[in-house]
């Protein structure tokens, strides 16, 4: 357990915002006369997104190592720098 670097509350865990781009595989279903949606995402492997503080939501650090020093404790990953 550790403490949110921006609002001081306990956390355990860190919401990891990805943009995402989805695509739906749609399909006439002619049973139901109806459309069938089968989900095809995927994130950018590339792109960490935002991690955020689960209490205050705000944005503590934008790539995984970062996050993983927060959750650790360590000083030095928030997104002030340092
Ligand atoms: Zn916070």
């Amino acid at each position: 357990m550790t403490t949110c670097p921006k609002c001081g509350e306990e956390i355990t865990s860190l919401r990891n915002y990805i943009p995402a781009q989805v695509c739906y595989d749609v399909q006439y279903n002619a049973k139901n006369d109806m459309l069938d949606y089968y989900k095809d995402g995927q994130t950018d492997p590339d792109d960490d997104g935002d991690y955020e503080c689960p209490e205050c939501n705000q944005i503590l650090c934008l790539d995984a190592d970062a996050a993983k020093k927060i959750l650790k404790g360590e000083r030095g990953g928030d997104i002030d720098g340092s």
